[in-house]
């Protein structure tokens, strides 16, 4: 049945092709293969140049203008004609239904002796030529032994007659050969059968056949007749049976039979005992149909079927590439190609695009082109080898070449591959519409018109994500635009600030310098300020309100607000970050919204509460995925507290007096702060690698300061002399405030000092112990040198006097406490690298500071021990006088010995040892003119 089907889809396929090319109908039903059974001729006629023969043929399928060719060479029937004779020229006299006709030969004269005659395989009906497609187109065959012509001279026409022998000349046989069955024993490819068993068997093609019968003889031969009573005019060779196989009652036969022309033909079985010669008829053994076998023939020579064969497989492999290439890019793509892509991109973007257009009639198209030509080539593929074999070779070609392959390379250039066959696709289009086109209709009713992929919010952030490292955008870009695409998910109440986090200001608070420092601290710029709860907040505070508020006048917020009267704006905890951020760009109230929510928790009336604060950087961190940092910045981030890394400004909430501290002597923090920087910068031992800026700032809020009042006897009082000449003192002083007069030398030269003139500083560095040498030295020294210097109670012999001129406000810091805030200073570094909590350090630096006050109350009952170590020192400084690094007591020197200054220049207080004057003013520069006192 396989053959029998197939036989009908290569019809078809061959009524396809027929329809593309008009040259195919040379060989649908007008193509015929004659052939000559016998032959029968008058005697030569000869003149002076040629002679000319006239013949009879007897065969089949001998149409009008059958070309005849004529060889020299003996061979068997069927056997290629070599050696032709090109000038024999024979001519057509009359031709009778197909198996009879009259031609006339001319030859040269002089030739002699026999001629075969030679036919091509095919001829198309009525022309006698070649058909066009034939694989054998220059190929004659023989037609045997028996279709001679003699064109001797003496050519005896009654003796010569040759035809083969009719079944009334043959003698009637009784012990005839009779076969009463054939079977199909082995046929070239799977057969198939009609509905009553005959047999269909490929014409050309090998076909083994067991006969069943009596009377069989080794030397039987078989043939096949198209007659139904009589075996004269048998159809292709005479075939031998197989000797090997043979029974007298049943033997194998190998028949290899021509087609008969037009339709499958029924041919009967002929058979004869080889043995007893030419003159020995065949028998016909009868038309029942276990006897016949029929024949048909490919309709396409194999060069044509090679060549379709490829074509579909090129065709195949092109459909599923489109397939894959075209659909795969949907309208989007392509439109986003048409706009942004390069120029070829571009170009092939715009040719394919309105085939795309039509997804379904193109899918359709291509698919049924696909499928189509899938199956003409399994079907050919099936007609040149049998079925198992064509199953695996068609599986194994169409998907390596039909898919694999046109699908890999379309995946990758889809686009150039669809726009450079877009005429192909256009014309399967057009060929497939009818039945492409109803289908893609009735799919864009169903399912809907393509509207090509859509990206929402979450793929595109994704499709931006994974795409990272193929797409050229930086991971700043991806996170900004991811950022972006987030914005509308997120709601302020995700970003804000929480309102205990809030930095705020009470209404009724005063503008103090506690206040305003702790304000600078902050860092932020805009306060919020509330009015008796935190919730209630009612107005703003920027920093910048602050520029003509000085904090020494006390100025109540409240007076602040009411003239700013900055408004507040208020959001609910629900708004998107995207409404937000188009809020604050509108700009209309500011660029900080306080975020409140309808509290109806618990009984009473629902009331709003403020629950944060959102500011446009918040916002637009959450845009670019980023934390901002601007100069003020306390916190890297706000809702993770996380402290910034970079230097901390300054805090000057430490010169703040602190409420309810026990009253000492106390100057404005102003003023603090301004000897904090002096001190820190200016004076040598008090510089940050000295003394470290915290401890610093504690020392400075010591019971330091010292006021001299002015009195009746203002020049006469004793209280009023800071430093003595001559005698000896272990502080160092700075005056704040007010005027000194100090005297220098024998000469009592006197100048003037104002204020941040310093005296002293040897009373503080001079160190008298001998450093460990084990210790490295280093600005700050090593905690051992400083205890020993702490034991000797070394003291500094000033070679002037200091007085106070007018009333006077100065530092007066003790060595012992310069020495405990030096050692304070050498125990933070130690400490911070050991991780120790701020708040832990501060108890211990305040204990060590806290022990001078009690060091110095007990010194005041311990005179003995301190003298004795004062005497202790003086021995240590005698025993080391003679070295170097011994700073014995300054005795007085002429002004001229207190230039340590090697380049010359004129000497200023500065210069002279121990007494240092304010570089701030002009005035304050000391006059060396010598002074009557
Ligand atoms: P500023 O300009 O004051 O530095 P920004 O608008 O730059 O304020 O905000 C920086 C961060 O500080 C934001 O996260 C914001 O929520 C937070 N922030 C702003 N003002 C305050 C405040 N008064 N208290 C607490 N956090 C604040």
């Amino acid at each position: 049945m396989a053959i029998y089907s197939h036989r009908h889809a290569e019809k078809i396929l061959c009524c396809f092709l027929i329809l593309l090319c008009p040259s195919f109908t040379a060989f649908s039903d007008n193509v015929y293969s004659p052939e000559f059974y016998s032959v029968s001729q008058e005697p030569p006629v000869e003149n002076e140049d040629y002679k000319k023969i006239r013949f009879e043929v007897r065969g089949r399928n001998i149409h009008k203008g059958v070309r005849i060719k004529a060889t020299e060479n003996k061979s068997e029937r069927g056997v290629e004609c070599e050696d032709l004779k090109s000038n024999y020229n024979f001519t057509e006299i009359q031709t009778f239904e197909f198996q009879k006709a009259e031609y006339e030969l001319t030859v040269p004269r002089n030739l002699q002796g026999n001629i075969y005659l030679c036919l091509p395989s095919q001829v198309i009906k009525n022309s006698g030529v070649p058909p066009l497609f034939n694989s054998e187109i220059f190929k004659w065959f023989s037609q045997g032994p028996n279709v001679t012509l003699d064109i001797t001279s003496k050519y005896n026409a009654s003796l010569q007659r040759r035809a083969l022998p009719t079944a009334a000349d043959a003698p009637p046989s009784p012990s005839d050969i009779r076969i009463f069955g054939i079977r199909l024993e082995r046929a070239y490819k799977d057969p198939d059968f009609d509905e009553t068993g005959v047999p269909l068997l490929l014409a050309h093609r090998e076909h083994t056949l067991r006969l069943f019968g009596e009377g069989f003889t080794p030397s039987m031969v078989v043939t096949f007749t198209t007659r139904t009573g009589d075996c004269i005019l048998p159809v292709g060779n005479i075939f031998h049976v197989d000797n090997a196989s043979f029974s007298a009652t049943t033997v194998l036969v190998k028949i290899n039979l021509p087609p008969f022309s037009g339709d499958e033909e029924t041919y009967y079985v002929c058979a004869k005992d080889g043995a007893l010669g030419p003159n020995k008829v065949f028998q016909h053994q009868g038309t029942v149909y276990w006897l016949q076998i029929k024949i048909f023939e490919n309709a396409l020579p194999l060069w044509a079927t090679l060549v379709i064969i490829v074509l579909c497989l090129a065709f195949s492999s092109l459909f599923s590439g489109l397939n894959l290439g075209l659909m795969s890019m949907d309208k989007t793509e392509l439109k986003i190609l048409c706009n942004t892509g390069s120029a070829r991109e571009r170009k092939y973007a715009k040719i394919i695009q309105p085939v795309r257009n039509h997804g379904n009639y193109l899918l359709c198209a291509i698919l049924l082109g696909n499928v189509f030509v899938n199956s003409i080539f399994t079907i050919l593929l099936d007609g040149l080898t049998s079925g198992l074999i064509a199953v695996i070779f068609s599986t194994l070609l169409i998907v390596m070449i039909g898919e694999i392959t046109p699908q890999a390379v379309c995946s990758r250039h889809g686009l150039a591959i669809g726009a450079k066959t877009i005429y192909i696709t256009k014309f399967v289009m057009i060929l497939t519409f009818p039945l492409s086109y109803p289908i893609a209709k009735f799919l864009d009713c169903v399912l809907g018109e393509e509207i090509g992929n859509v990206y929402t919010r979450e793929r595109l952030k994704e499709l931006v994500k994974v795409t990272t490292g193929e797409n050229d955008l930086d991971r700043d870009e991806v996170n900004i635009i991811s950022g972006a695409l987030e914005l509308r998910r997120k709601t302020v109440r995700d970003v804000m600030t929480k309102i205990e986090d809030v930095f705020m200001l009470d209404y009724e608070s005063v503008l103090d310098f506690e206040t305003v420092s702790e304000l600078m601290k902050s860092g932020f710029s805009r306060i919020p300020v509330y009015e008796s709860n935190r919730q209630n907040i009612v107005t703003m505070l920027y920093i910048k309100d602050l520029a003509f508020v000085d904090p020494d006048d006390n100025t109540p917020l409240k007076t602040l607000c009411q003239f700013y009267q900055n408004p507040c704006n208020f959001v609910f905890e629900d708004v998107t970050l995207d409404v937000m951020f188009k809020i604050f760009k509108e700009g209309n109230k500011g660029h900080m919204a306080f975020v409140h929510r309808v509290n109806n928790e618990g009984e009473g009336d629902p009331f709003y509460e403020t629950i944060g604060l959102i500011t446009l950087e918040d916002v637009i961190e959450e845009l670019i995925q980023a934390e901002i940092m601007d100069e003020t910045d306390v916190f890297t981030d706000n809702r993770s507290k996380r402290r910034r890394t970079a230097e901390r400004r300054q805090d000057f909430t430490g010169f703040a007096e602190k409420r309810g501290e026990p009253s000492k002597m106390r100057i404005s923090p102003q003023l603090t702060l301004a000897a904090y920087q002096y001190l820190s910068t200016s004076v040598e031992p008090f510089h940050h690698n000295v003394i470290s800026e915290t401890i610093l700032r504690r020392l400075l809020k010591q019971d330091i300061v010292v006021h001299i009042k002015k009195n009746k006897e203002w020049r006469t009082d004793p209280t009023n002399v800071i430093y003595q000449q001559a005698k000896p003192v272990d502080f160092f002083v700075i005056i704040l405030e007010g005027r000194v007069e100090v005297t220098v030398g024998k000469e009592n030269l006197v100048f003037e000092g104002g204020p941040f003139t310093y005296f002293g500083t040897q009373a503080l560095v001079q160190t008298v112990g001998i450093e460990s040498p084990s210790v490295a030295p280093s600005t700050m020294g090593s905690l051992e040198s400083l205890n020993i210097d702490s034991l000797l109670r070394h003291t500094f012999i000033p070679d002037y006097s200091v007085r106070a001129s007018t009333e006077v406000l100065y530092l007066k810091i003790k060595r012992s406490l310069y020495l405990a805030a030096k050692r304070a200073s050498l125990m933070e570094r130690s400490k911070r690298g050991e991780h120790q909590t701020e708040q832990q350090f501060d108890e211990e630096v305040d204990k060590l500071l806290h022990s001078l006050d009690e060091d110095d109350s007990v010194s005041a009952g311990r005179q003995t021990p301190r003298r004795k170590s004062s005497r202790k020192s003086q021995e240590i400084k005698e025993a080391t006088s003679s070295k170097d690094n011994l700073s014995l007591p300054t005795s007085p020197r002429t002004p001229a010995h207190y230039s340590n200054a090697s380049p010359p220049h004129r000497m200023s207080a500065r210069d002279i040892n121990g007494i240092k004057s304010s570089p701030v003013e002009d005035g304050e520069e000391i006059s060396l003119l010598p002074r009557r006192s």
